[in-house]
């Protein structure tokens, strides 16, 4: 072959943190082959106790995914009929999903255009509607939507003067920070998930829970194995399978040494963007005292340019993505359910505004600068 290989720009590129960790990827999946304790194995254990480490949390608790992880923590407390949790109505659909899953009912909330975050105005409108329409406000889930910590000071103060609890859906933002505390270690209880594309993910499909409260944890120990009691054929409580592989913790414990590392390399990269192009675009909003960790670069465009913007970066083989191009209360499973208040203006225009760069830890300096190139480019075009 005489033409130069030149591999495309990736929104997220595993495999070139993965040829950076390769040896000890190996080396941790063939341990674990070797000595067999695929659930709950040693490597497990470890894991749970350097998560906690990392965020400065009592209890860690790992399962098998991010959506199993909230729906862990609502059985924990027995939410269910009757019951309001409320869920910002732009974010993935699992946030409301577990929700509607233990027959309670999700009721959405407004964001706020600057943040993409649960707006805490909106927050109170939707309390006072769930009362209204007969329901018992419960659960508040704020997202820390693209890696950025929710408004927690303000919805903290809400939910303890109409004494709910807070679960928080840091699914994208494990590893940032909020006024100097990690994101595991607020409110009521905190998850994350390790889906491969996610800030630490694995080669599979993770999740965990963070709590300082030792009551809760040893009840999500119980409901994560089948709710088991003194050993797994004495069943207290009806619980789920719901475990993370040892095979994916031994990875999650490699990729987890190299994390603080590609968190500052995200916000180096995150940096240079809005440096290179808050003069022509709408950049993400980072708040005084909050820390992203970049789960995902997101600009805002008016909606008659945006399938325009991305078809010119196409043509320059530059991929960019929608997260997320219809909010919850406006698709067909979750349309019958209550919002806060008679529509949700900032969702929808965010839905129809958003597009996501380019955004992992291995983002090559001459890739960036074309990507930035090409959105120069076509801003002067258009
Ligand atoms: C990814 C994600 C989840 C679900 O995580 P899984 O591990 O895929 O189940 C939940 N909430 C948000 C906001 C997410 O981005």
């Amino acid at each position: 072959m005489t033409e130069v290989f030149k591999k495309n720009i990736q929104l997220i590129d595993l495999n070139a943190q993965l040829n950076f960790i390769r040896p000890n990827i190996n080396a941790a999946i063939n341990k674990v082959i070797e000595h067999g304790h695929y659930i709950l194995g040693p490597e497990v254990v470890e894991l749970e106790t350097k998560l906690a480490k990392f965020c400065g949390v009592k209890k860690c608790i790992t399962c098998a995914n991010g959506t199993d992880a909230i729906s862990l923590l609502l059985m924990a407390k027995g939410i269910g009929p009757g019951d309001a949790v409320f869920v910002p109505s732009f974010t993935f659909a699992a946030t409301a999903e577990v929700v509607a899953g233990r027959c309670a009912t999700p009721v959405f909330v407004d964001s706020s255009y600057d943040t993409f975050n649960m707006d805490p105005e909106s927050l109170n409108r939707a309390i006072k509607k769930a009362k209204e329409i007969g329901l018992t406000p419960k659960v508040v889930i704020p997202v820390d939507l693209f890696g950025l910590p929710a408004d927690y000071d303000e919805i903290q103060s809400i939910v303890e003067k109409n004494k709910l609890i807070l679960f928080c859906d840091s699914a994208q933002g494990f590893g940032a920070e909020y006024k100097g505390r990690k994101v595991g270690t607020i409110g009521h209880a905190t998850t994350t998930s390790f889906f491969p594309a996610k800030p630490l993910g694995c080669y599979g499909d993770g999740g965990a829970i963070f709590t300082n409260d030792d009551e809760l944890s040893e009840i999500i120990e119980s409901l994560r194995v089948h709710g088991k009691g003194t050993d797994k054929y004495d069943n207290v409580r009806i619980g789920l399978n719901s475990r993370l592989d040892t095979i994916q913790a031994a990875i999650l414990i490699e990729k987890l040494a190299i994390f603080e590392n590609e968190i500052d390399e995200r916000e180096r990269i995150a940096k240079n963007y809005t440096n290179m192009l808050s003069s022509m675009f709408k950049v993400p909003d980072v708040p005084l005292g909050y820390r992203s960790v970049w789960a995902q670069y997101t600009l805002k465009v008016e909606n008659s340019h945006r399938e325009g913007l991305i078809q010119f970066l196409k043509s320059r083989s530059i991929p960019a993505s929608i997260y997320y191009p219809r909010p919850l209360h406006k698709q067909t499973a979750y349309q019958g359910f209550p919002i806060a208040t008679e529509n949700l203006p900032i969702s929808e225009k965010l839905a129809k505004e958003v597009i996501s760069l380019p955004m992992h830890p291995y983002l090559r300096q001459e890739e960036q600068n074309e990507i930035i190139k090409a959105l120069h480019d076509w801003n002067y075009s258009k």
